[in-house]
């Protein structure tokens, strides 16, 4: 009796769940990104699944934080954010789950996720060197390690190091030369500046058109915006840089992702995880280089005109977990070498 009785509510409450599931599935992303692309996307996804969409946007450090407080009672189903660095965070201050599921397996590159599947890339981008075409030749440029060289002194242009993009740059420079050169090429970038570290990568960018500097360590998709920028000041910025990919002839130029991961706490990890696979599809990868001028991680996938300009490269291969792992490393560095 008692068993028949078990057996019932099981099948009611599988009903009402089902019932509830088809009648209002739906996922809440944490989300810093604030591209309107994103936004069909989403509804793409909508679409494809039923699952409803819900956005909540603010800073990545805010969303983070907005995790840690909520705990159980978060509403957030999936955390987007970019650099790997702040994925690995989020992974260490157990804010993620790990996710099983062959087609991201398959389809992210290993070194572009976590190695126990907390989080995944879904865009690529490379930090590289924007230099003045009026004053550069591509000839004179070769490796991060070079911008350390004295004849570039007064001519380099970078953000702060409270910045993660830099943080996790020195971090691959850590892994590649070790801590004792990546010191020594930290205090002598930082000695090779036109101006005090400040702005962000559009701001160097703005700062060598000015003739403030001549080379600027940026990532790729913050050219593409300025070359897409409805202000025709900062169309002319980007029309008035070249683009060159560091250490070519080595490990390849320094790379970083934005991603994604389901949230510890998710009530709905199921539909977190097929929002997961919808972006590692041929639609959602088809649409970042055109959208947001990232590099889709999936292989196979067409770059827009505009990434083709730029030219294939090389990238380097680390594990981009690395990044993570180093990151209290690089901050010990770059305040040592007194890069602000
Ligand atoms: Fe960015």
């Amino acid at each position: 009796m008692k068993q028949k009785l078990k057996k019932v509510a099981l099948l009611i409450s599988t009903f009402v769940c089902a019932f509830s599931v088809n009648a209002e599935e739906e996922i809440t992303l944490y989300t810093h990104r604030h591209y309107e692309s994103d936004q069909a996307l989403f509804e793409q996804f909508e679409k494809e699944t039923g699952i409803d969409v819900k956005v909540v946007k603010a800073s990545a450090d805010g969303l983070m934080e907005r995790l840690k407080a909520e705990g159980k009672n978060t509403p957030a189903d999936v955390l987007i954010t970019a650099d790997a660095g702040r994925l690995y965070k989020a992974k260490e201050q157990g804010l993620l789950q790990p996710v099983e599921s062959e087609i991201l397996i398959e389809r992210v590159p290993a070194n572009l996720r976590d190695p126990d599947n907390n989080w995944f890339g879904f865009t690529e981008r490379a930090r590289i060197f924007a230099y003045a075409k009026d004053r550069v030749k591509p000839e004179e440029l070769s490796t991060y390690e070079e911008l350390a060289e004295p004849q570039w002194r007064g001519r380099i242009l970078a953000r702060s190091s409270s910045n993660i993009y830099n943080q996790s740059l020195l971090a691959s420079i850590i892994a590649a030369d070790g801590e004792k050169e990546a010191y020594n090429w930290a205090s002598d970038v930082r000695k090779n500046m036109a101006r005090p570290p400040q702005g962000s990568d559009r701001d160097q960018m703005r700062a060598v058109a000015a003739g403030l500097g001549d080379v600027a360590i940026v990532n790729t998709y913050y050219l593409g915006l300025l070359l897409n920028s409805d202000n025709p000041k900062d169309k002319e910025v980007g029309e008035s840089l070249g683009v060159f990919f560091p250490n070519q002839k080595g490990r390849g130029t320094h790379i970083n992702i934005s991603g994604a991961g389901v949230v510890a706490n998710a009530s709905n990890p199921e539909g977190a995880k097929r929002f997961l696979e919808f972006l590692a599809s041929d639609e959602a990868q088809q649409s970042f280089p055109e959208s947001s001028y990232e590099y889709p991680v999936v292989e196979g996938i067409k770059w827009s005109p505009l990434l083709e300009s730029w030219g294939q490269f090389k990238q380097d291969d680390l594990s981009l977990s690395k990044l993570g792992e180093m990151n209290a490393e690089a901050i010990r560095v770059f305040n040592r070498a007194g890069w602000e």
